[in-house]
């Protein structure tokens, strides 16, 4: 253990491999918790709040969107970095930013965007995600983007085509992009986040599903796991009912995946340090990745999963509006190539017209995405 009580394995801040462009270091702060909250502080991170996690915008208040659902992936994280005594600073930073490239209207819109940009270098929500904190985001005088260190860039980059890897590594050798071409893995904390994400979503999608009606109860119980948490609450509490019950269930199964996710990493790091000898942070990325969840509940969580994906995600209803989705994308698109001038100049063709296109309508929110289809198209496809 480092003196800062950072496991040996940890991304320590003060050994950070900096920022694109040097700064001087902060005051009182990290270095990843100044890149936490300049995410915090961006334009991308507030429009999070209005785009689509599986319900789009308009359809209710109550439901996730990209901006709780980052949330929720920063809170389980940090729990997780916490036991683990990983950088939990970096594991907020990762969350924080890690849908800011997604499209308005969810993966509906990100698959439209990337069928537009077929022939124009397609678009990765991911490598997106990397372009608004490297390129986009505009508030500083000195660079472009947020300039946030390489440890956080590296775990916002968390999938990337090999061609556009190898497009990445031309400009910045030893970035990002790396391990896509030469291997390896991204930091314990990247990866932490990416298990985070998945049980986060895995389990606020089930609430959000029931809650809206287009999954009933007992379908949900026909899932192991959540029937198991459901009569263990029922145990307890016999005379619960209504939204409690589900709340207690979900947050049962919930914290389960959750210890058993540190119990289990920690058990695989410790073996890795007998085999290893004392790794520092760099030795991880050699190593296999890591499952997360003990096999058992993996197993589990795969149902959970494959549940999701047949009774919500594939919903006639949910379908149905992410169809609309991907028109309003198309169309715009269509609309924007054929009249750039539509576009706020800053956009206008920067760094090519399709790129810039596919960069504006990345950016916006659900409900702009309507306004604007509406003022271009005339079609209102949404009451
Ligand atoms: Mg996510």
């Amino acid at each position: 253990m480092s003196t800062d009580g950072l496991a040996r394995w940890a991304s320590d801040p003060s050994r950070s491999r900096g920022r694109r462009i040097a700064e001087p270091p902060p005051r009182g702060r990290s270095e990843h918790q100044r890149d936490r909250d300049r995410i915090v502080h961006s334009t991308a991170f507030r429009r999070l709040v209005y785009k689509t996690q599986v319900f789009i915008n308009h359809e209710g208040d109550l439901f996730r969107t990209r901006l709780t659902h980052s949330l929720e992936v920063a809170q389980l994280g940090r729990s997780a970095a916490r036991a683990l005594r990983l950088n939990e600073d970096l594991v907020e930073a990762i969350a924080l930013a890690h849908d800011l490239g997604h499209t308005p209207f969810g993966h509906a819109g990100q698959d439209a965007l990337h069928d537009c940009m077929a022939s124009h270098g397609g678009f990765e929500h991911n490598l997106q995600s990397l372009r608004v904190v490297d390129q986009l985001e505009a508030r500083y005088p000195a660079f472009d983007g947020l300039n946030l260190t390489h440890e956080t860039r590296e775990g916002i980059l968390k999938h990337c085509s090999p061609v556009n890897a190898h497009a990445l590594l031309a400009g910045e050798p030893d970035g990002p992009a790396r391990r896509f071409v030469h291997g390896g893995q991204p930091s314990l904390e990247a990866q932490l986040v990416n298990l985070s994400d998945e049980l986060a979503y895995s389990a606020h999608d089930v609430d959000d599903g029931v809650r809206s009606g287009l999954i009933t109860l007992e379908q949900a119980l026909e899932v192991p796991l959540i029937a198991h948490w459901y009569d263990d609450v029922r145990g307890e509490f016999p005379s619960l009912s209504g939204r409690r019950l589900l709340y207690e269930t979900l947050r049962r199964m919930l914290s389960a995946q959750v210890h058993d996710l540190i119990d289990h990493t920690a058990t695989t790091l410790a073996a890795a340090e007998k085999m290893h000898g004392s790794p520092v942070a760099d030795a991880v990325r050699q190593l296999p990745p890591l499952q997360g969840l003990s096999e058992n509940l993996r197993a589990q969580s795969a149902v959970l999963k494959r549940f999701l994906f047949k009774a919500l995600y594939r919903h006639p209803r949910v379908v149905q509006m992410t169809s609309l989705g991907r028109r309003v994308v198309t169309e715009l698109f269509a609309a924007y190539t054929a009249a750039p001038q539509e576009m706020p100049a800053e956009f206008a063709g920067t760094p090519t017209l399709h790129r810039s296109v596919a960069d504006y309508i990345a950016g916006m929110t659900d409900r702009f995405a309507l306004r604007e289809h509406e003022r271009l198209t005339g079609q209102r496809l949404f009451d």
